[in-house]
């Protein structure tokens, strides 16, 4: 494996910039492998892939997944 220097985590729930092109990557639940994929395209790889709870005060859980991405060098 490259050695990863660079890093970017995207959320479910957040509407984000793309870090390499700016460009709006939608924040509907659900779509965050269109996020993934987006970045795939940038040459980053899949590094891990989670879920963050939260506890909202109605006493009911708010899931968000998480993806982190690496980017390594390119080797020349
Ligand atoms: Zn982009």
């Amino acid at each position: 494996m490259k050695d990863i220097k660079k890093v970017v985590q995207v959320r479910s729930c957040l509407g984000e910039h793309c870090v390499e092109c700016d460009e709006m990557l939608p924040s509907e639940q659900g779509s965050i492998h269109i996020k993934i994929n987006h970045y795939l395209d940038h040459g980053y790889q899949l590094l891990c892939v989670g879920i963050e709870g939260q506890s909202l005060s109605n006493g009911q859980a708010n899931l968000e997944t998480i993806a982190i991405l690496g980017k390594g060098e390119k080797v020349k």
